[in-house]
Formats: C-alpha cells, structure tokens, sequence
C-alpha cells in the first residue's frame, strides 16, 4: 500500500482528531490514583473520548475488549483492562489511547508515574519521551524514514536501554494502522523519502533491560521478557516541508 499523503482538508480533520486525543490524555494524566482498576482508567477514557462524540480507535479492534491499553510497570504495551487490576503506588503505567473524529484517526501514547516513584522508573520514562522528540528532529519532507528510527535507537541505547523491535510505529489516517512501518531501532536501509501531508504515529518502546519481549496468555499483553521496566511515548505527527507538527500535544 502506498503511503498517503493527506489533503489540506484531511490535515484540518486530523489536527482536530489529534487535539482532542491531547485533551483525553491529560484529563486522564489528572485522573489516576493509586488504588484505581485499570478498568476505572478506561471507562474514564471512553467516556472522555465520547463527550466530543468521537469514537474509540481501539474498542474492538483486531477483537480489543477496550478503548484504552493500559499497560503497568513490565507490561509494554496492549493491557486489557481488568476490574481486577490495580494501579499502586511507585507502578508506571502506559497509556496508549487513539479516536476517530470524522472518520480519521489519531493515536498517542503516554507513560505516567503514580505517586512517588524510583530514580530508575523516571529516568527510563524521561529518556522514552526524550527519543521520541530526539527522532522527530529528522521527520521532515526529504529525509528518510529510518533517520528517525536510528535517531530514537542511539539516544536509548547510549542509556544500555532495550528499544522493542516486535513492535513498531506507523501511518495514520483514514485507518488507525497505514503504511509505512517505522520501527524504533537501528535499520540498514534508509526507508521511503518523507514528503510534506504524510501524518506517522511514532511510538518508541523502551525497557531497562533486553528489548525482547513476550505475550502473555491473553494474547494481547506483551511484557518485557526479563521483567524489567518498560515505557511508552507516541505522538501522532504531520509531514512538512520545515518542522514536523506534533498533531497530539496542545499547542
Ligand atoms: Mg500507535
């Protein structure tokens, strides 16, 4: 599939896709409190996303039960939420939460603290964040996609950081997952030349330790293989001929 280039009119749907997707982040940011189930988090953010009559990107996608990914400590990404599962103090937990407004989608990530938590936990959640907007220096029309990529790897890996590799960011659009791929480590190759209207999902997926991860038996949770700490950071990005425009971040 051919990687699209959206119009001026698609931009306008996906800017306001990606603000509202910013606003459902932090109000859930505000929300969470230790003692919470991962099942509170998500009614919180369906609800959130639902006020602006938008619909949840990920509620039954591939067969996903929820509309947020809720994923604690050594869970990477795609928690199922669970009336069961609580989130405790000195836990992070990733937030990974996309809408559709008028049939085009946004997608962002974010990992947060609760409580107080180890120098180990937020220095990995600091250097997660960080990666992103170290690879995103590179995302302008003209570059290549893999100059993100090997930006986001080298700046974790100078932490002895695993970035996942089973994993990986994407375009963004009409559907929730386009073309191209954009993995988060080191390629060979330098990928497809960037041009101005493409709109990329960039998602760095980092762990303490080994970036080999696992399923568990829900076949949707995937943890870090030794148990180690992992976090999450994405942003729903424009293409453009200068500065790439971080579409889910309130201006
Ligand atoms: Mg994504």
């Amino acid at each position: 599939m051919a990687v699209s280039i959206k119009s001026q009119k698609e931009i306008e749907l996906m800017r306001e896709a990606g603000r509202l997707l910013a606003i459902t982040h932090e109000e859930l940011e505000k929300f969470i409190k230790p003692g919470m189930s991962t099942y509170e988090i998500d009614k919180k953010g369906e609800e959130i996303i639902r006020s602006f009559g938008c619909i949840p990107s990920f509620l039954n996608y591939n067969g996903f039960p929820a509309s947020i990914c809720v994923s604690i400590n050594d869970e990477v990404v795609h928690g199922i939420p669970r009336k069961d599962v609580f989130v405790q103090e000195g836990d992070i937990v990733s937030l990974d939460a996309g809408l559709i407004y008028k049939g085009y989608h946004s997608d962002a990530a974010r990992t947060v603290a609760v409580g107080e938590i180890s120098p180990e936990a937020r220095q990995l959640m600091e250097v997660t964040k960080q990666s992103f907007f170290e690879g995103i220096k590179f995302a302008k029309a003209g570059n290549h996609l893999h100059d993100i990529s090997n930006a986001i790897a080298a700046y974790c890996e100078k932490f002895g950081y695993g970035v996942v590799r089973d994993l990986v960011g994407h375009g963004i659009g009409r559907n929730l997952h386009e073309d191209p791929q954009i993995p988060n480590f080191t390629q060979k190759r330098r990928g497809i030349k960037l041009q101005a209207g493409m709109t990329l999902a960039i998602e760095p997926m980092v762990n303490i330790g080994t970036y080999e991860v696992a399923w568990l038996d829900d076949d949707w949770t995937v943890v870090s293989d030794d148990g180690s700490l992992s976090a999450h950071y994405e942003n729903t990005i424009l293409i453009t001929d200068g500065e790439p425009e971080i579409l889910t971040i309130l201006k």
